[in-house]
């Protein structure tokens, strides 16, 4: 390792959370891992790897990523969470033995002109609320009956997502619940899946036979506020970089660039090797802490693409090469991002091919 920076990952607690959410269904439901987007920043390849004995299913946004997982060796279910975007996509779906999502028309009709050789199992999308992808209900009953007369549809599994699951108490939940129940109810019942995150901690009667659990596998509470069920998620990702030098800086200097941040009495400041271009963002508030040693130091000036700065009062002790946590064990990626006005998702997509991922177990 040259600089000294890495998001060290450990795939203990990625499997510990996995099967907490099966847990949450008193192990009734499967659970697809969702693994989009790089499986959160923490590396798609290497989480599906450690998961592989357990995980029931993968979920994907798009065939790219759908590949990928093939390409490793992943013999596992892999869902495609938006399905297909063009014919072409149809042979690779079927040689690869993926489960496209089918959300519109416009794919039944493409389906219906490229007809798959080998049968395959579909993901119906009922639009309960969210108003994103998906049928109407009366659309969704009409779609479900075509689909399971095609004879190269070999299972159709009802799903939906919800809008506002991190909030429990939210009047949407009940609406979304109540209007995918009682569409399955019109369907006798065929399989489902309509549970996220939030949704597998806080509301059993959205598990149905398959959990799509996606954030709290990496540790991370979906909610905003505290939660007893999410207080049992570790942490998979610490992100950690290293002080790369200290300096004592008399009142009247001023720090970064822009000299945004005005030094009003002598401060013993670090410098810390992380960036905007390692996915730290830009935009997050001044005095938002970074962990030295166990103690908290604020961020002072602006973040830049290589370094942050920070004051070190809190830690007078500091040395240069000491290990700096920007989030992980010691502070939660959701504590970070509300100094960034955003949500761990964001912030954990966004570390860059730049930051070495280190897997431990
Ligand atoms: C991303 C995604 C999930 C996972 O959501 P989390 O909140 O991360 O658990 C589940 N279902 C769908 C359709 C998704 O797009």
């Amino acid at each position: 390792m040259t600089r000294p920076i890495r998001a060290t990952i450990d795939l203990n607690s990625l499997k510990a959370n996995y099967l907490y959410a099966k847990q949450m269904s008193g192990y009734n439901a499967q659970a697809l891992a969702v693994v989009k987007a790089d499986a959160y920043g923490h590396g798609a390849i290497a989480t599906a790897k450690a998961l592989e004995e357990e995980a029931d299913g993968f979920a994907v946004a798009c065939i790219e990523e759908a590949l990928q997982l093939r390409q490793a060796n992943i013999k596992a279910p892999v869902v495609l969470l938006e399905g297909f975007f063009s014919a072409e996509e149809l042979d690779a779906i079927n040689h690869h033995d993926l489960q496209p999502l089918i959300h519109s028309n416009k794919q039944i009709e493409i389906l219906r002109k490229h007809p798959p050789k080998t049968p395959f199992t579909v993901w119906l999308k009922l639009d309960t609320g969210m108003h994103r992808l998906g049928f109407s209900p009366d659309q969704f009953i009409a779609r479900y009956s075509e689909l399971t007369q095609l004879p190269y549809i070999k299972q159709v599994i009802c799903t939906s997502h919800f809008a506002c699951a991190d909030e429990p108490d939210h009047p949407l939940n009940k609406k979304q619940l109540d209007c995918f129940s009682q569409t399955l109810k019109t369907l006798d019942n065929p399989p489902a899946s309509l549970a996220n995150s939030p949704a597998i901690l806080a509301m059993p009667e959205s598990h149905y036979q398959w959990l799509r659990p996606g954030i709290m596998l990496y540790g991370s509470s979906p909610f905003a506020h505290n939660h007893n069920q999410a207080a049992a998620l570790k942490p998979v990702m610490t992100l950690t970089a290293e002080l790369i030098a200290i300096k004592h800086l008399a009142a009247g200097e001023t720090i970064g660039y822009g000299a945004t941040y005005n030094v009003s009495k002598p401060l013993l400041m670090g410098v810390v090797s992380i960036g905007y271009g390692d996915g730290y963002p830009r935009y997050i508030s001044e005095g938002t802490p970074v962990v030295i040693n166990g103690i908290r130091c604020p961020i002072v000036g602006r973040v830049s693409m290589d370094m942050i700065t920070v004051d070190l009062s809190s830690y007078p002790q500091a040395r240069i090469g000491d290990s700096v946590e920007l989030w992980g064990n010691q502070l939660s990626v959701n504590e970070v991002a509300t100094y960034a006005n955003t949500i761990s998702y964001e912030l954990l997509t966004k570390i860059t091919q730049r930051v070495p991922r280190h897997y431990i177990w």
